[in-house]
């Protein structure tokens, strides 16, 4: 499926789109693209923080057995990570959680197993960042040292700072190495790229995503939410889960206008002239992932199955 959608002229922007989102940050321009960030700290619920700065929201627990943090951005950045966390944490850095392999959210690993975290994540985190990718828009395999040290298959728990931690792995959505992490006893998720607040979310094809198993990893994630659960989400603002149930909506309408679509024998770029997602952009459209994206997104995936 891969290969066949490579061969196609349209594929240049899906594939920019991946490789700015995997975030290849290390010459002089990423260094001055992130001379200016800041990092903000937010308080989730006591001893848990949500951090913002560039790339993807980094979740933070702080208590007497260390900090255990969830994702790290992009490389630059590592420092005023470490610094934001170091304000907030009286204690070493112990753990780190990647949600899936993305540069703007595992691009610091080889800074922060340097400072003392333990890597963990998917078995597929591991092995993409391993191998990099190949190709038209390549990435180098990443050094043994940004690499996870313990990698789980379905679901894996720790008992940390006095939380019940649950990560589980649904299928492919974002990617084929995603993990949603729940704070049992706090109420609190973070649901790394499995979800964009408010937005259409990028689902990375090239990384095994799927929209089914998106919308289906969607579901799974609110059916442990209530109405008080706290969600970070991968990008955008701190959330709640009424905030989730209209993504999900949003996801069943798109996917359902596609596969109209698809089902009457609409090619895409026939799809892509009618601008079907049109009457809910207005609402969905205005983050990084536009319509025609998208629309494309959602028919490779759709018709990959048959
Ligand atoms: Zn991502």
């Amino acid at each position: 499926m891969i290969k066949k959608i490579v061969k196609t002229t349209a594929i240049t922007g899906l594939m920019m789109m991946g490789l700015s989102m995997t975030g290849l940050a290390s010459n002089t321009l990423a260094q001055d693209r992130f001379a200016n960030v800041k990092i903000k700290t937010t308080q989730v619920v006591p001893g848990i923080y949500m951090l913002e700065g560039a790339g993807g929201n980094i979740g933070l627990s702080t208590g007497d057995d260390g900090a255990f943090i969830i994702d790290d951005q992009f490389a630059p950045l590592s420092d005023k990570i470490m610094k934001a966390i170091n304000e907030v944490s009286k204690n070493d850095l112990s753990f780190l959680l990647n949600t899936h392999w993305h540069g703007d959210h595992a691009g610091g690993n080889e800074n922060f197993a340097n400072k003392g975290a333990t890597i963990v994540a998917h078995d597929n985190v591991r092995k993409r960042l391993k191998e990099g990718r190949s190709g038209e828009n390549a990435i180098d395999p990443a050094p043994k040292g940004a690499l996870p040290v313990i990698t789980f298959s379905d679901t894996i728990s720790f008992h940390w700072n006095g939380h019940d931690i649950s990560i589980f792995h649904p299928d492919p959505a974002h990617t084929d190495g995603d993990s949603i992490v729940k704070f049992d006893d706090v109420n609190v998720i973070h649901m790394g790229d499995v979800y964009f607040k408010g937005s259409y979310p990028f689902i990375d094809l090239s990384s095994g995503g799927d929209l089914d198993g998106f919308i289906k990893a969607t579901a799974q994630a609110l059916a442990i939410t209530d109405a008080n659960t706290k969600i970070i989400p991968g990008h955008g603002a701190l959330a709640g889960q009424s905030d989730l149930q209209e993504t999900y909506f949003m996801l069943l309408e798109v996917r359902t206008i596609i596969a109209n679509e698809i089902a009457a024998g609409t090619t895409e770029e026939e799809i892509l002239a009618k601008a079907p997602l049109k009457k809910i952009s207005e609402k969905w459209g205005k983050g990084f992932i536009k319509d025609d994206f998208m629309t494309r997104t959602a028919y490779r995936s759709l018709t990959a199955k048959k």
